[in-house]
């Protein structure tokens, strides 16, 4: 054991090693192979991480726009001149494809060219003479502390949606990343300080519930972001409010395709299977229900047979699909497979007995299909995040609006069409943030913000693009007016008049 690298905690520009007597193991999902031992942060170290970042925060906040922002050209360029690096140990542990790993880190690399433009995004209003003499003007103002917590299945870019967006705007950082797969994101973060982040302005501890309960209480986090679970976030975000401080929680999803049988057929199943089973499901913008509208029904065995063909293996092979992240997430996915039986679903693809050569231990769950899927079963109602679709018929485009609609998550939806008018008609009267036309996984570029909603987000701002600067600092109104030295000094006012 003790011979497993540890991963360290930043602090202060430092990156020390825990005090802490619990650990947990980071596990190559094809393997088994333990690679490194991840410290569980014991309060002091996450307050001391905290104070860290308000010690910082003095300096940093006066550091010019363009100094700051130029770290972040700087670590655009490291990030690509590391990119192969860097995938292969994103796949090493979380499972997914190389090809896959490396549009992890793009997407986020995107990110970071974003806050190398912030800028243009944080400039205040000016209105002259609001009164007689008078003016106002607003400044965008960072807010000190803030914290981000962040999934598995999106190592990379999700860090990168948080610290890059918080620092350019002028704030410190605190990053709890997923406690099952940290190595990248640390790499990442030397990527950062290498660029020129200075100490202190961003931190790292590593744990679970306690540590993000530590980061929702302390008064010196002024903001915070997540992204995970709808259950983790409802928390995050009801005790981190309930401690005054800004929340966004970008959550679970139940994500629909509408497939209209207009649509161009071997391009609508192709795109919807890449997006069901592409990161062995575990996307939270996976198309993980299909509903099949009239004669789309009928490709039923098409859709199968694009699924059968796809591969499962060890991600470093650049198969099709990887393996889930955990044992204990394979034996979820099956439990909920056993469910979907139980509950009357037809089963038209069974990935569950799938085996790898070379690789008897991964955690792999083949690509898997139910049709005939209900409201109310578990399958429909629950997010699986894994590789296994749902599919349900529907006699118009209005029904399969009316059965989205109906469901509480609202992260993403596509449809697929010929028709211009139908399309139109979807992405009026979809009651769902992001939707695609004839694009399967629509997650914005930065220039927009991701806008995932209802249950699948709480907060009123995205993690990145413009919505994000208004996250990531306070607006202040200042209101001037001036006087000529030889001017009267008047009389003393007592009624309200600008
Ligand atoms: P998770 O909620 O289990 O973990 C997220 C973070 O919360 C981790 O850092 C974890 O350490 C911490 N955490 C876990 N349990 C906790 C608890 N009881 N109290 C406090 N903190 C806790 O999520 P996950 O399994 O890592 O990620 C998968 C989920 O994330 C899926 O539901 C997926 O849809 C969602 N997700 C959403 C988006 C989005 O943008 N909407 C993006 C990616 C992932």
């Amino acid at each position: 054991m003790s011979h497993l690298p540890t991963v360290k905690l930043l602090i202060g520009g430092e990156f020390v090693e825990s005090r802490t007597t619990e650990w947990r193991e980071v596990v190559n999902p094809a393997t088994q192979e333990v690679l490194a031992r991840v410290p569980m942060a014991t309060a002091d170290e996450v307050a001391a991480a905290i104070a860290a970042g308000k010690a910082a925060f003095t300096r940093w906040k006066k550091t010019p726009i363009g100094t700051r922002a130029r770290i972040f050209l700087k670590l655009q360029q490291l990030i690509r001149d590391n990119m192969k690096e860097l995938a292969a140990l994103l796949t090493a542990e979380q499972g997914k494809t190389l090809a896959d790993a490396e549009g992890d880190i793009f997407r986020g690399l995107e990110v970071v060219e974003h806050a190398a433009n912030i800028g243009t995004l944080q400039l205040g209003e000016y209105a002259e003479n609001v009164a007689g003499g008078v003016d106002t003007y607003t400044v965008m103002q960072p807010l000190g502390v803030c914290a981000g917590i962040t999934p598995f299945n999106f190592p990379a870019m999700i860090p990168l949606w948080m610290f890059p967006m918080a620092i350019a705007t002028g704030n410190t950082f605190v990053l709890k990343p997923s406690e099952q797969d940290p190595l990248v994101t640390m790499r990442l973060v030397e990527l950062a300080l290498q660029a020129g982040v200075p100490a202190g302005v961003l931190n790292v501890v590593h744990g679970g519930p306690d540590v993000v309960n530590a980061l929702c209480d302390h008064p010196d986090i002024k903001a915070i972001s997540f992204v995970g679970s709808t259950r983790v976030g409802t928390h995050v975000y009801n005790r981190a409010s309930l401690a005054g401080k800004r929340v966004q929680c970008m959550m679970g999803a139940k994500n629909h395709a509408v497939v209209l049988p207009d649509a161009n057929k071997e391009q609508a199943l192709n795109q919807l299977t890449g997006a069901a089973f592409g990161a062995a499901g575990q996307r939270c913008m996976a198309l993980s229900v299909a509903i099949l509208v009239g004669e789309a029904q009928q490709w039923l065995p098409e859709l199968v047979a694009k699924a059968q063909s796809l591969r499962v293996g060890a991600g470093i092979d650049n198969p099709d699909l990887g393996p889930v992240i955990s044992c204990a997430a394979r034996e979820r996915i099956h439990g909920l497979i056993e469910r979907g039986v139980a509950d009357g679903a037809s089963l038209a693809l069974d990935g569950r007995d799938v085996s790898v050569a070379g690789y008897p231990h991964g955690n792999f769950v083949g690509p898997t299909i139910f049709s005939d899927v209900k409201p109310g079963m578990s399958i429909y109602e629950q997010e699986i995040f894994g590789p296994v679709l749902c599919l349900m018929a529907a006699d118009t485009l209005d029904e399969a609006i009316e059965l989205i609609n109906a469901n509480p998550n609202g992260n993403g939806t596509a449809i697929f069409t010929q028709s211009g008018a139908a399309a139109r008609c979807f992405q009026e009267d979809i009651d769902v943030g992001q939707v695609g036309v004839n694009v399967p996984i629509p997650v914005p570029v930065p220039l927009f913000s991701f806008t995932g909603s209802r249950a699948s987000k709480l907060g009123d701002l995205g993690p990145y693009g413009k919505q994000v600067v208004l996250f990531y600092t306070q607006t202040k109104t200042v209101t001037s007016r001036w006087f000529d030295d030889d001017a009267s000094s008047g009389k003393v006012q007592t009624t309200i008049s600008l």
